[in-house]
């Protein structure tokens, strides 16, 4: 049975797997390696993954979710056509789709995958995600750190050094930094660091935030399909400036009516406070691994956001390098996937590669503040960044004369209050009465590679052990909520491989038509028309050159609605900004850009 190998994204997911000698991506229904984690139901209750699910949250947004990957492990609901989900669920649904990908590409089922989760994710959104693929009919045995993933993927082509990298993963909704160590056919991830609400996402709402200024608008007052509307246009206008110098984000008609010339410099003007926020974990991740820049001697850069050229100048300026290399940021952390179900398999080529990783935050428990402050405060028994497999032990005494019973609180975070971090479990030891501080409790808390985290109370004085497992067991769910929900998602309709690429393309044209008026609607209106005759007539060659046909218009139509180079006559002076501002318009060249505007040295 083969394994699959899954890059499951807030924005993206990969599907990868190992093939005679390399990592593979698989292409999806559509032909694309991307499938973005995006699900709707249908008008029919048949649900809907990737790019028709995202065309279908502009138009049909109360039957459509993306970025549940944020509330993983969370009590977060969406009510999708009248059903209620899970942020797990809805990843599941994903999960099932890549399954059914890898396995029609393969020709033959799937199993078993190797699920990767930022390297920042606390052991709830750890659970969460093991609990998605088994609700997804798929055995998940390892979850690897997406930073490990990356890593894999240039050791295996750059095996002749040593390697100490830095990770800059930037994607839709997540910002993780990680420093790898690599020393022949060994591997470890050395410190993490993170802001897990800091994506391309906040690049596209500082966009629509910057266009509603220019037009007097206000981005929340708008209805939720305007809204919708120009954060999609707004993300499409930033994709356009990592290949353009300038581009034009137009609204020709109704509430959100008006337009804004965008450049990089501009981009870079109005998106400070993030560009401070990206130097962050930069700083972070080389002090707690207590490195030098210059010891660093790869960067890699991972995931979409990492493709805009601002992003790319702000590195360049905060680690006085030139950064890429010859991956593409999209799609290095589904090869490291692969690579790694080649590992599952044993593959001769990769099997002897040994990864160790890192605990990503730290274990404690509670203990009293100070006899003015009784608030509990977190104290560290295994601090974040230590070496898997781990265990320490510390010592504990009695606060209180007579105290009979210790209460030992397991916890994980990095706040300093206790009522702040997340509360793993609980356990109480006995202690024989004696004056304040005079008896005592060790606890040992030892993690292991798979992410179990044994904690061992014992009290000295009287030889009492307890012992309790937490963490990697929790999946949330009983076996029989397990059952009821597999059969709830198993319930719902999927639509036949071979009639994806026509659904993609109608929920392509119902975006199109909610985002357009005028001859573009009518333009729609006519090719949707045909394209359902072609699909009526039957006949492979009918269906394929409708497909063709319906594909060119709505291209057109794209092309058109986003205003590239058509400004209306009436507008050609504010076309002239195309031309003014050679200067400080910043190009896709980094060398010619202005210095981002705060944190571009590290201290
Ligand atoms: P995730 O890991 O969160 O799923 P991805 O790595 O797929 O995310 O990155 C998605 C983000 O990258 C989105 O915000 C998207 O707008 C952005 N993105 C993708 N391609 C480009 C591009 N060429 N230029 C700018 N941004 C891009
Ligand atoms: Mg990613």
């Amino acid at each position: 049975m083969p394994v699959i190998g899954i890059d499951l994204g807030t924005s993206n997911s990969l599907v990868s797997v190992w093939r005679e000698t390399s990592a593979e991506l698989v292409p999806n229904a559509l032909g694309s390696v991307l499938t973005p984690s995006a699900v709707s139901i249908a008008e029919d209750g048949s649900v809907l993954v990737g790019q028709a699910a995202l065309d279908r949250l502009v138009c049909a947004p109360e039957y459509s979710a993306s970025g549940f990957k944020r509330f993983m492990g969370t009590d977060k609901k969406y009510f999708l056509g009248g059903q209620t989900f899970a942020p797990e669920d809805l990843s599941a649904l994903v999960l099932r789709k890549l399954k059914d990908d890898a396995g029609q590409w393969l020709g033959e089922d799937v199993n078993e995958a190797v699920i990767s989760v930022p390297a920042y994710f606390n052991d709830a959104q750890r659970a969460a995600t093991k609990a998605a693929g088994r609700l997804a009919g798929l055995r998940v045995e390892r979850i690897l750190n997406e930073p490990s993933a990356a890593a894999l993927t240039c050791r295996l082509y750059d095996q002749s050094t040593d390697m100490k990298a830095l990770i800059f993963d930037f994607g839709g909704g997540t910002l993780d930094v990680s420093i790898v160590d690599c020393f022949e056919n060994m591997l470890s991830v050395m410190a993490v660091s993170g802001d897990n609400q800091l994506g391309g996402r906040d690049f596209d709402r500082q966009i629509a935030l910057g266009y509603c200024e220019a037009n007097g608008l206000d981005l929340d007052l708008l209805s939720p399909l305007a809204q919708a509307d120009l954060l999609q246009r707004a993300e499409a206008c930033k994709r356009e400036l990592s290949n353009r110098k300038e581009t034009l984000l137009h609204i020709a008609a109704g509430e959100a009516a008006g337009k804004l010339v965008l450049t990089n410099q501009k981009l870079i003007d109005m998106s400070g406070p993030l560009f401070q926020r990206m130097g962050t974990p930069v700083r972070r991740v080389l002090a707690d691994s207590k490195t030098r820049l210059r010891e660093i001697s790869h960067i890699i850069l991972v995931g979409g956001s990492c493709n805009m050229p601002v992003v790319q100048a702000f590195l360049s300026r905060l680690l006085r390098r030139e950064v890429g290399h010859p991956f593409s940021p999209d799609t290095v952390v589904g090869l490291g996937l692969g690579i790694y179900a080649g590992i599952r398999e044993r593959r001769e080529e990769v099997r002897d590669i040994i990864m160790t990783d890192i605990c990503p935050f730290t274990l404690g428990t509670s203990v009293v503040g100070s006899r003015e402050d009784d608030t509990l405060h977190m104290a560290s028994i295994i601090e974040r960044n230590s070496p898997l497999p781990c265990s320490r032990v510390k010592k504990f005494r009695t606060t209180t004369a007579n105290q009979t019973k210790v209460h030992v609180d397991i916890l994980q975070g990095e706040e300093f209050y206790s009522r702040d971090n997340l509360l793993l479990g609980e356990m109480t030891l006995n202690v024989p009465p004696a004056p304040a501080g005079k008896e005592c409790v060790s606890v040992r808390f030892t993690y292991d590679i798979n992410g179990l985290l044994e904690v061992e109370g014992t009290v000295p004085s009287t030889g009492e052990v307890r012992r309790e497992i937490l963490l990697g067991k929790r999946s949330g769910m009983t076996e029989e909520e397990a059952r009821q929900r597999i059969q709830a998602l198993a319930a719902l309709k999927r639509p036949p491989h071979e009639e994806e690429e026509a659904r993609a393309l109608l929920a392509w044209g119902e975006r199109l038509y909610a985002q357009t008026t005028g001859d573009e609607r009518t333009a729609v209106v006519l090719a949707v028309e045909d394209f359902l005759k072609a699909c009526a007539a039957g006949g492979p060659v009918a269906l394929a050159r409708g497909k063709k046909v319906f594909r060119e218009v709505l291209e057109r139509v794209e092309k058109f609605s986003a205003g590239y180079g058509l400004l209306p006559s009436d507008d050609m002076d504010d076309a002239d900004a195309f031309d003014v501002d050679d200067n400080d318009a910043a190009d896709a060249d980094p060398e010619g850009m202005g210095p981002p505007p705060s944190g571009s040295v590290l201290q």
